[in-house]
């Protein structure tokens, strides 16, 4: 658990938009906060603005369960992921916020010889990336998490499993706010409550010039789109359509469990996954509604599932009362990676397909987009992620390692 003091001052809030911005973020999760922070910090770009529709970290960002982790099935998230598991073991340093990032490990249990190939895989391949994932058989599980049951209800029998041994989690709402405030400090301007309804553009490229809200219009030099579920609905005023649906995903937590649950436990086979908070409830989530829709509704169906299949691996969870059930809206891309890039709209970027996974990879992903706006170039971290890779037919496909679905 971090031990570093909170220095954050409290955010400085613009009174209103000024006309004009060299840079104007939609968005107000992660993501683009992240962005602004690395405009500010690294690019010596300060006259920026964020606009959020509704409060900072409303979406997803604030509705996460926080996991943190890069054990990815392909080299290029997995380097991608790696970097940004890094960054987060560093930034509380870095930003002053006590984000409550906690190294525990994740375990990816496997429940049939298919799943042990898949993740003898994964361990491999982390490996060679850089990611420390290593095998385990039932035994080293059970001595790791003294809770399992190995027979999985009897029915999901535990085979083994890969330990991705740097797997962590973070305050999601507390990473938001670090990176809102030091941003705002270097002069980035955040404005809550304030949709964009419109993007503008003109000449005969169809260039992005700016934006409209409800509080008038403002000038942009850039736009970027880090609308979360939101985004083809943003996209679409920038003309640009994009590989991605919107799908609910649902989460809940149990009243206190004594502290003693110290990793994240997960079965992609099942779809599920659970870890502790801070406070000692039991936080679980799984697969993504198949259905796509905006509706963060929660739903019974969702948490009949998600009970059943996590009550045969942790029976102890049985005798827990479920506290609260809340969902997000997913923007999920058909490779089941992310898209971080300029787009066909002169002045449009886009940072979306963070999906069901994105809360782990703001530090990155801010830095990345930061570096493409600042420069013209993505970092090779993110060069592959391009949106014109669905027309190079060069898809990322790693629906495995979601973990949701
Ligand atoms: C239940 C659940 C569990 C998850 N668990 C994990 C996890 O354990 N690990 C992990 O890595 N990821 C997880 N995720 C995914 C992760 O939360 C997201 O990928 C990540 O937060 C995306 O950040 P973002 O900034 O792109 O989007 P968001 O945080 O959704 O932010 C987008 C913002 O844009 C705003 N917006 C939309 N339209 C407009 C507009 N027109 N004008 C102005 N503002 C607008 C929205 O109000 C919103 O605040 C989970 C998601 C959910 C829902």
């Amino acid at each position: 658990m971090s031990e570093y003091t909170d220095t954050l001052s409290p955010i400085r809030w613009a009174d209103e938009p000024k006309s004009s911005y060299d840079v104007v973020i939609i968005g107000g999760g992660g993501h683009g906060l992240s962005t602004a922070y690395h405009l500010a910090t690294r690019h010596g770009i300060t006259n920026v603005a964020v606009l959020e529709a509704d409060y900072i970290a409303s979406g997803n960002t604030g509705r996460n369960t926080t996991i943190i982790r890069a054990n990815y099935g392909i080299p290029e998230s997995i380097r991608f992921y790696q970097h940004s598991l890094e960054r987060y073991q560093e930034l509380e340093a870095e930003t002053g916020a006590a984000i409550l990032h906690q190294t525990k490990g994740i375990v990816w249990l496997a429940h049939t010889e298919m799943a042990m190939r898949t993740e003898r895989a994964r361990a491999a391949m982390n490996q060679a990336c850089g990611a420390q994932t290593f095998m385990r058989t039932p035994d080293e599980l059970k001595a790791m998490i003294p809770q399992l049951d190995l027979s999985g209800g009897g029915r999901y029998p535990v085979l083994g499993g890969s330990h991705h041994v740097e797997g962590a989690t973070a305050r999601h709402d507390r990473v938001a706010w670090a990176f809102a405030s030091v941003a705002a400090r270097h002069g980035v301007d955040h404005f809550q409550h304030t949709p964009v309804t419109a993007i503008l553009r003109d000449g005969p490229d169809g260039r992005v010039t700016g934006i409209e809200t409800p509080r008038g219009r403002i000038a942009a030099g850039a736009v970027l789109s880090a609308a979360g579920g939101r985004v083809t609905q943003v996209a679409a005023m920038a003309g640009v359509r994009l590989p991605v649906r919107t799908h609910p995903l649902h989460a809940f937590v149990t009243n206190d469990y004594a502290q003693g649950f110290p990793i994240i436990l997960a079965s992609t086979e099942l779809a599920c996954y659970v870890s502790q908070t801070e406070r000692g409830q039991m936080l679980i989530g799984a697969e993504f509604d198949s259905q796509p829709s905006y509706s963060r509704q929660a739903s019974f169906a969702a948490l009949r599932s998600f009970s059943y299949k996590i009550t045969r691996l942790l029976p102890f969870l049985q005798g827990m009362r479920i506290l609260r059930q809340w969902a997000g809206i997913c923007d999920i891309s058909v490779d089941f990676s992310p898209i971080m890039s300029a787009t066909p709209t002169p002045g449009f970027y886009v940072t979306t397909g963070w999906g069901t996974w994105g809360f782990k990879a703001i530090p990155a992903g801010g830095e990345g987009m930061a570096e493409l706006i600042a420069t013209g170039r993505p970092p090779a971290l993110i060069a592959p992620f391009s949106l014109d890779r669905f027309a190079r037919d060069h898809v990322l496909a790693d629906a495995g390692s979601a973990g949701t679905r």
